[in-house]
């Protein structure tokens, strides 16, 4: 398998100069040549599988040149294992045909640990094997970064630096990052906003002379392709359970950086029957402005009771641009570095394909925490207020009522109680067992002020060969 970049000037790469590169070097994102299709049959022979064994099915054309298949099978089960939940990903039913799929039972409550756990070990055969050394600069809002620093934790070759906007993030999210020990696990607090972190790591990445050109960079970010590639497993997963592939399943995502949908797009391509996906984001809604008005355009930044999607763009809407466009790279290219500039639109025909392919909804504060209470009041069921965001969107969009509707569970309540005392509810969210010492555990992080030369001097001085 081939990876070509979205802008169309970079060179084509395999699977492990993919996984180890962030952006391409024409600014542009890694997505696949083609994508391996597969027949309702050959689906339908999965049914039942563990959720390791399924993984290997979906994603090892991905990965086959580069890691053998006995070895990427050990690096699923170890993946998988560490989930708290048998099934891995589980359905709770919330109404007639209404479901949240569970993706928060891995080691930091959040989805994004089906990908980093698995990103971890993708990255430390490739460099055990090319004998070579990373530094994983990232930023975080909060739950990539505790996902990642937990999936690189028992990496040799890797080392680890971690950026959060200092006072930024939820106590839970600041402490599942800054309490695990390790040599290679450096927690930063920048004083600033999400952006400015996510700035100076992409300005680190434009240029590593700072690090004296003795190791090299890689990305954890949801840029990174391996990340989209382990989330459309659990698309997969979910409709299997609920008799797919012979019938067809909604979804509804709680959207950021439009990772985690875009792989549910992606895993309809592969051949699953998906008919409708629901783009669910709070007020910084660019991506619902987009598919309603076809207009591109940047807000301001809004602090929300989900912070995790709180973004001002999605860095992974450029692969969906890129399909519109007909995988034409430098009409990506050209859009993209106008929408740089102001506000930007797509040709009609292309803007109502979009509309084709993703319904959209924007979900405030207020509809967030009455979604929570509602659904604790019908269900006893507590939704953390992203999943409580995506599954409003999919109320609010639902098309048929005959299929079944899928929202996506990203985090557990426990990592977000203000949103549950916003809501008005007394019920206090349980942090699972093998968390419940959390607030006890020894911190270890290092404020610095919002200043690219005192960040990169940081790694420079602090990673472990220099
Ligand atoms: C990261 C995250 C999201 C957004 O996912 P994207 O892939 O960036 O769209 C939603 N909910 C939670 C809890 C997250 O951690």
């Amino acid at each position: 398998m081939r990876y070509i970049s979205t802008r169309g000037e970079a060179p084509a790469l395999g699977f492990e100069d993919v996984l180890l590169t962030g952006l391409a070097t024409d600014g542009g994102l890694y997505v696949p040549e083609s994508l391996p299709h597969f027949s309702l049959e050959e689906i339908r022979s999965w049914r039942g599988l563990p959720y390791a064994e399924l993984a290997y099915k979906v994603m090892y054309p991905f990965v086959e040149d580069a890691i053998p298949a006995d070895e990427f099978r050990k690096m699923l089960d170890e993946t998988y294992g560490v989930f708290t939940h048998k099934s891995v990903a589980p359905l709770v039913q919330l109404d007639t045909n209404e479901w949240v799929m569970e993706l928060f039972r891995g080691p930091t409550l959040a989805f994004k640990d089906f990908a980093l756990q698995l990103l971890g070990r993708l990255l430390d055969y490739v460099l055990e094997k090319r004998n070579q050394h990373v530094v994983i600069m990232g930023a975080t809002s909060g739950d990539t970064g505790s996902a990642a620093i937990e999936g690189c934790r028992r990496c040799k070759h890797v080392d680890i630096f971690i950026l959060h906007p200092y006072q930024r993030v939820s106590e839970v999210q600041r402490r599942q990052m800054t309490t695990v020990q390790g040599d290679n696990i450096h927690n930063i607090a920048v004083k600033g906003n999400f952006d400015d972190c996510q700035r100076m790591v992409k300005d680190s990445f434009g240029d590593q002379s700072f690090l004296g050109g003795k190791t090299q960079l890689a990305a954890v970010n949801s840029i990174n392709w391996a990340r989209i590639m382990a989330q459309i497993v659990y698309y997969f997963q979910a409709s299997l359970s609920l008799g797919g592939p012979d019938r067809s399943m909604a979804f509804s995502v709680p959207t950021g950086n439009f990772g985690d949908i875009f792989a549910g797009y992606l895993a309809k391509k592969m051949g699953l029957p998906i008919s409708q996906l629901v783009i669910a984001t709070n007020r910084n809604d660019i991506l619902h402005r987009f598919m309603s008005g076809n207009k591109y355009e940047q807000h301001q930044l809004e602090h929300t009771l989900s912070p995790s999607m709180d973004i001002m763009v999605s860095s992974n809407f450029e692969r969906l641009l890129f399909d519109l466009h007909g995988r034409d790279g430098a009409a990506v290219k050209e859009l993209l570095e106008n929408a740089s500039r102001g506000p930007v639109s797509i040709e009609d025909y292309r803007w109502k394909h979009a509309r084709k392919l993703f319904d959209s909804d924007a979900v405030d504060d207020k509809a967030t925490c009455d979604t929570i209470r509602e659904t604790f009041e019908q269900n006893e069921y507590l939704l953390d207020p992203h999943t409580a965001i995506g599954v409003r969107a999919a109320r609010n969009c639902r098309r048929d009522n005959a299929v079944p509707m899928i929202t996506l569970g990203t985090a557990h309540p426990a990592k977000f109680p203000d949103a549950i005392v916003e809501s008005g509810l007394t019920v206090k969210p349980e942090l699972p067992a093998h968390m419940a010492d959390l607030f006890e555990r020894e911190e270890r992080y290092t404020v610095l002020e919002n200043n690219l030369v005192d960040v990169q001097g940081f790694l420079a001085k602090h990673w472990k060969n220099a």
